[in-house]
């Protein structure tokens, strides 16, 4: 059996008690070491076998579960915040269910809501967006032209984007392009939830330079949003004179 599991965006104690509880049974453990925090490792077995993915192929990972099945072995398979998002765990389940390999997938916690932690910022501010894109620049993967950073930027709502830290300036001109105001609030939080992670607030007239000298160049989140420090309606759901389900209007 293996469980993909999401380890969370960095601290420890960010992983699900499922996917903690998985990790302490493993009796191989693939974990992506690129980016995932290796003190997530110390609850693993002192017999189990250990694998950084950061130097494998595809190929090479599904040797490793292959052998592990063949000797009756569970395997976790280690991915950094939730397998689902930029994971490349299709690939790896399309093979597993190829091959007859019985496996699941154990959310985690996502860097870019580990992100509005870190920023103590609500997303989705009523009067303000009601919506989060979740998406990255065109790099090395290509990204399809209908969804590129200047059409998603034409909705003027929350965008969380990704594995683009390395082109900020691009993806500034894009937003820009799209229809964002310069004066638009823009973060960019590197390592959240890690002990040294990093903020860095601006708009998207200033944050290039805001952000020089900084030393942030990869595994950072770029959030621009109207959210970051706007005014906004209060929420319905807890408004005295609104009802719902669970409550009567008090006011
Ligand atoms: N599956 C992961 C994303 C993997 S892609 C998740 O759900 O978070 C790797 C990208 O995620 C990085 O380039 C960066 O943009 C972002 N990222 C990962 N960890 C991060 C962290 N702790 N803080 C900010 N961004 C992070």
């Amino acid at each position: 059996m293996v469980h993909f599991i999401g380890a969370g965006p960095g601290d420890p104690e960010l992983i699900t008690v499922k996917g903690q509880r998985c990790l302490e049974a493993a009796d191989v453990v693939i974990y992506a070491g690129s980016l995932v925090n290796p003190a997530l490792l110390d609850v693993c077995r002192e017999d189990a076998e250990i694998y950084d993915s950061a130097g494998l192929t595809l190929p090479e990972v599904l040797g490793i579960i292959r052998k592990a099945e063949a000797e009756g072995k569970m395997t976790v398979r280690l991915h950094t915040g939730d397998p689902a998002i930029y994971g490349a765990i299709q690939e790896q389940m399309d093979a597993l269910e190829k091959e007859g390999i019985s496996y699941d997938v154990v959310p985690g916690v996502s860097s870019f809501l580990a992100t509005a932690a870190c920023l103590k910022q609500e997303y989705t501010l009523p009067g303000v967006t009601q919506t989060v894109i979740v998406t990255r620049g065109a790099g090395r993967t290509a990204v399809p032209e209908r969804e590129s950073l200047k059409s998603l930027a034409a909705h003027g709502a929350t965008m969380c984007i990704f594995l683009s830290i390395s082109f900020l300036d691009k993806v500034v001109q894009d937003l820009l392009a799209g229809g964002y105001a310069e004066t638009t609030p823009i973060a960019i939080v590197q390592r959240a939830s890690w002990p040294d992670e990093k903020i860095v607030r601006g708009t998207l007239a200033t944050i290039c330079h805001d952000i020089e000298g900084k030393g942030i160049d990869r595994q950072a989140m770029i959030v621009v949003s109207p959210c970051l420090g706007s005014d906004y309606e209060l929420s319905r759901l807890y408004a005295p004179e609104f009802s719902h389900g669970f409550r009567k209007a008090k006011a």
